[in-house]
C-alpha cells in the first residue's frame, strides 16, 4: 500500500479526553474515531488489526472443533422472555421497536438465540457434543463507556456456545475452550491468565476470566507469580484427548479476581515473594452454566436411555475489539505502538527519505515491488513529508519493521532496517533487505 493513496488520519495533538495510553495512541495513530459515546469507527489501519485479531480467534476456535455461524445483531424480545432475561437484563440492553411495534433488542450476548437455533434441529445425544460460535457486534449500554474501545457500548465479541448431554461432557467442552483461549492470547503476544471469576448475568457455577495484567485494567486481581511462566499448549495438542492435566497445571496456582478473592487462601497457598496483587484487563471469559437456558427454553435432548432432558451448556466470550486496546497497553513505548508481528496492520514500513531523487525512488520501487510480490504486507511512505515526520509517524503506528531508504545510505550501497521493538538498526544492501523479508 502506498501511503499517498491510503487513508491514515494521524492526529498531531494528544486528545485530551483519552485517559489511558492505548486510547491516546489509537486516536493519534488513526486507528479509530469516536462517533458517539462508546461507539467508534474502525479506520483502515485499525480495521486491519481488528481483522487479524479476529482471524487468530477464528483459527483457534476452529482448531478446537468449534463451528462458525453468524447470528444477527437484532433479536426478538420474546425470545428473551422465554429465559426470563428480558426484564432481568436492565438498562444495559438497547431496546428497539420496529414499524409494526414489535419489540426488538440489539444483542448484548446470544445464549437465547443459539438455544433456539439448537433446539430447532438437534434432538439426540448422538449429535453431541457441538460448539457453535460467531464473531459479531454486540451492544451494551454501559453506564460509563470509557478508555476508547476498551469499554465501548458497541463492541466486537467472539462468543461460542457448547452443547452437551450432561455435566461431565460439558466440562470436557469447557476444557477445550480453556485450552483454545490459552493459545489465542499467546499467539497475539499477550500473557493472559485464567482466573477464577464470578459468573454475573450469564449465570452458572464454573467460570474463568482471562486477564492481561496492566495497571490501567479495571479489575483488581491476585495471583501466584509462577502462573506467568506456565507453558502454552502447542498447536498440535489433541483436543479429543485428555486435557485435564493442562487444566490442572493452569488452575492449581492461585489466581482470582477481587470478586471471588479469598485472602486467607491466597496467603496459605502463595509465599510472600510470589504474591502478585495488581490490576488487569478482562479479554475473555468462559462459563459453564448447565441447564440455565435449556430448561426454561425447553431445549431437550434424548439420551441413550430414551429419556429427554435439557442440554448442558457453556458460553465463551472473547473481547475482540477490546483486545486491540489491550495489545497496545502491553506493547508500546514513549514513541508509539509496537505491534507484535501476528497482529500488525502491515509488517514493514518503507520510508523514502527523498522522493524525487532518482536513485532513492528506484530503490524504494524495487523493494516495494519485491515485498508485494512475495505477499509481505508493506506500507510505502512515498509522500513528500520531511524525514523527521516520517520517522515519527512510523514509530507511532508501530509496524514491526522499517526499511529506511535515503540518498546518503544508497551512495554507500545500503538501506537501513530498523526493528521497532528495541530499536535495533542495521545497514544492509537493497538485495539483502529484500531477502530478509522474502526468504522463507
Ligand atoms: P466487563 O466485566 O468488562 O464488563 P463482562 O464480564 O460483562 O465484561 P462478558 O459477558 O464476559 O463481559 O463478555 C465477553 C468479553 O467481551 C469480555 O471478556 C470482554 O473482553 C468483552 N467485553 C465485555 N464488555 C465489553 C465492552 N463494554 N467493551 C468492550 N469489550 C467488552
Ligand atoms: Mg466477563
Amino acid at each position: 500500500m502506498r501511503l499517498s493513496r491510503y487513508f491514515l488520519p494521524i492526529l498531531r495533538e494528544t486528545p485530551k479526553e483519552a485517559e489511558i495510553v492505548s486510547h491516546r495512541l489509537m486516536l493519534r495513530a488513526g486507528l479509530i474515531r469516536q462517533e458517539a459515546a462508546g461507539i467508534y469507527v474502525w479506520l483502515p489501519l485499525g480495521n486491519r488489526v481488528l481483522q487479524k485479531v479476529a482471524q487468530i480467534v477464528r483459527e483457534e476456535m476452529d482448531r478446537a472443533g468449534a463451528i462458525e455461524v453468524l447470528m444477527p445483531t437484532l433479536q426478538l424480545a420474546d425470545l428473551w422472555r422465554e429465559s426470563g432475561r428480558y426484564e432481568a437484563y436492565g438498562p444495559e440492553m438497547l431496546r428497539i421497536k420496529d414499524r409494526h411495534e414489535r419489540e426488538l433488542l440489539y444483542g448484548p450476548t446470544n445464549e437465547e438465540m443459539i438455544t433456539e437455533i439448537f433446539r430447532a434441529s438437534v434432538k439426540s445425544y448422538r449429535d453431541l457434543p457441538k460448539n457453535l460460535y460467531h464473531i459479531q457486534w454486540k451492544f451494551r449500554d454501559e453506564q460509563r463507556p470509557r478508555f476508547g474501545v476498551m469499554r465501548g457500548r458497541e463492541f466486537l465479541m467472539k462468543d461460542a456456545y457448547s452443547f452437551d448431554i450432561d455435566e461431565a461432557a460439558a466440562r470436557i467442552s469447557y476444557n477445550k475452550m480453556f485450552v483454545a483461549y490459552l493459545r489465542i492470547f499467546a499467539r497475539m503476544g499477550l500473557t493472559a491468565i485464567p482466573m477464577r471469576a464470578e459468573t454475573g448475568p450469564i449465570g452458572g457455577d464454573l467460570s474463568h476470566e482471562f486477564i492481561v495484567l496492566a495497571e490501567t485494567g479495571e479489575s483488581g486481581v491476585y495471583c501466584h507469580a509462577d502462573v506467568l511462566d506456565l507453558p502454552i499448549p502447542s498447536a498440535s495438542i489433541d483436543y479429543d484427548g485428555d486435557l485435564s492435566e493442562v487444566i490442572r497445571d493452569w488452575t492449581s496456582l492461585y489466581a482470582a479476581t477481587e470478586d471471588v478473592h479469598d485472602a486467607a487462601r491466597f496467603e496459605r497457598e502463595t509465599p510472600p515473594e510470589k504474591r502478585i496483587h495488581t490490576r488487569g484487563i478482562e479479554v475473555g471469559q468462559v462459563f459453564y452454566f448447565g441447564e440455565k437456558y435449556s430448561r426454561p427454553m425447553q431445549a431437550l435432548i434424548t439420551g441413550p436411555d430414551g429419556v429427554e432432558r435439557p442440554f448442558h451448556g457453556g458460553s465463551y466470550g472473547v473481547g475482540v475489539s477490546r483486545l486491540v486496546a489491550a495489545l497496545i497497553e502491553a506493547h508500546h513505548d514513549e514513541n508509539g505502538i509496537m505491534w507484535p508481528r501476528s497482529v500488525a496492520p502491515f509488517e514493514v514500513g518503507l520510508a523514502n527519505l527523498k522522493v524525487g531523487d532518482e536513485a532513492t525512488d528506484a530503490a524504494c520501487t524495487e523493494i516495494y515491488a519485491a515485498l508485494e510480490e512475495a505477499g509481505v504486507e508493506v506500507l510505502y511512505d512515498d509522500t513528500d513529508e520531511r524525514p523527521g515526520a516520517k520517522f515519527a509517524k512510523l514509530d507511532l503506528i508501530g509496524l514491526p519493521f522499517q526499511i529506511i531508504v535515503g540518498p546518503k545510505g544508497l551512495a554507500e550501497g545500503t538501506v537501513e532496517i530498523k526493528t521497532r521493538a528495541g530499536g535495533k538498526r542495521e545497514a544492509v544492501s537493497v538485495a539483502a533487505a529484500i531477502a530478509r523479508f522474502t526468504d522463507v
